[in-house]
């Protein structure tokens, strides 16, 4: 019945679309050309980069739009755990010899090391299982943020050849981080260090290598030695928000004479420090003064919920108590609610910015205008007595985060 030209038909029909299916192909030429005018090897141009692959999964993860903001409290919540202060405390005990050695030589405490790790992976519970090379590929090979990938892609191939490692070993989040502490490529090859000393550096499997990694890279971010992170605040009943809530960037000096305490109620210390202001829940949730150490740490990841995250971890593990302020709960928003919020606002004159959905700073100012008007405290935070007062109803994605 079938004769082999009609067969040869078939396949060329079956394989014909499976070819034209994949995205990368029409980027392999750009790549391989710059591949060779890098200098890299043959086996990257010839062998590496034609067997990149799409993984749409990477593009839907990238897509992905936040349904919701998160509160302070969830996020919070879930990263410093009873479990993970208890499993940090072990640790810094298990790498105790090696934690000294890296505080000795890049001037950053143990404490803020295994938070990181801590953060990152859950200490090496999941480093992401996608491959690195094709996530990247998939990346790369994509319009919206192609320039950053491309540079990362060809930082992978850099650390294939320079490490000698296996493609199939490079492994990681679908965004390219890989290893215990979740380095992009670039930071591996810039700051990456062979901790425990046997000749090559191994983020994935080697604990040494990444918690020197860390540490060296901390202190190219500028990790300032024998500074803390920032500390807990109690700020006086009469603190002054509407001058001091955008404007949050003073000495330690002119805070104490402002009135504010350590959250024990003691006087803050006396150094010649510049502190800012940072209140992540509004004025119903704990306070904080963040010094240079808080930068830092938000040159490792931009946000000030993972920057105190980061600094709360490392004090408990340290063996310092809880926040003297409980995170309050606080309602998930979604887009449409804080857009409400907006229109409201804009109807009573009080908003300037765009209607967005996006809680930021124009909503904070037109949010601190209608605290003043009702003579309530002026923190710009959208607490959720703010919605019942305007009519918007906070069901559906308004119920309490997990
Ligand atoms: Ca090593």
């Amino acid at each position: 019945m079938y004769n082999w030209k009609s067969l040869l038909v078939c396949t060329a029909l079956i394989i014909a679309p499976t070819l034209h299916a994949n995205p990368l192909s029409e980027c392999y030429p750009d790549w391989q050309q710059k591949a060779l005018s890098l200098g890299l090897s043959k086996d990257i141009t010839e062998s590496v980069i034609p067997g990149l692959e799409h993984l749409p999964r990477v593009l839907e993860l990238d897509r992905r739009q936040p349904e919701f903001t998160v509160s302070f409290s969830s996020y919070f919540n879930t990263r410093v755990s009873e479990q993970r202060i208890v499993r940090g405390r072990a640790l810094i005990e298990e790498h105790r010899l090696l934690l000294n050695s890296l505080t000795q030589e890049y001037g950053v405490p143990a404490q803020y090391l295994i938070a990181f790790w801590g953060l990152e992976t859950n200490y090496g519970g999941y480093k992401g299982k996608m491959s690195t090379l094709n996530a990247l590929a998939t990346l790369a090979c994509d319009p919206r943020r192609k320039d950053f990938f491309t540079i990362q892609l060809f930082d992978a191939f850099s650390l294939l050849e320079e490490h000698k490692l296996k493609p199939s070993a490079m492994v990681g989040s679908w965004a390219g981080a890989v290893g215990h502490t979740q380095f992009m490529p670039g930071n591996y090859r810039r700051f990456a260090i062979d901790g425990d000393g046997d000749g090559k550096i191994d983020l994935w499997n080697s604990i040494p290598d990444a918690l020197t990694s860390a540490a060296n890279f901390l202190k190219s971010l500028g990790w300032q030695t024998g500074e803390r992170w920032g500390r807990e605040v109690r700020l006086p009943e009469n603190f002054p928000y509407l001058e001091l809530v955008e404007q949050r960037k003073r000495s330690l000096h002119e805070w104490q004479k402002l009135g504010l305490t350590t959250a024990q109620g003691n006087k803050l210390p006396a150094e010649d420090m510049q502190a800012t202001l940072v209140l992540p829940a509004g004025h119903t949730g704990p306070a904080f003064l963040v010094y240079r150490n808080f930068n830092v740490i938000m040159g490792w990841n931009r946000s000030e919920f993972y920057a105190l995250s980061v600094g709360h971890l490392a004090d408990r593990i340290n063996g310092a108590g809880r926040l003297a302020v409980v995170p309050p709960e606080q309602p998930r928003l979604s887009i449409a609610q804080v857009q409400d919020l907006q229109e409201k606002l804009k109807v009573l004159e009080l908003m300037d910015g765009e209607i967005d959905g996006i809680f930021g700073p124009a909503t904070r100012q037109a949010i601190r205008a209608y605290q003043q008007q009702q003579g309530i405290i002026p923190d710009g935070f959208p607490h959720p007595s703010l919605f019942k007062a305007l009519n918007i109803s906070l069901d559906n994605g308004g119920e309490l985060a997990q």
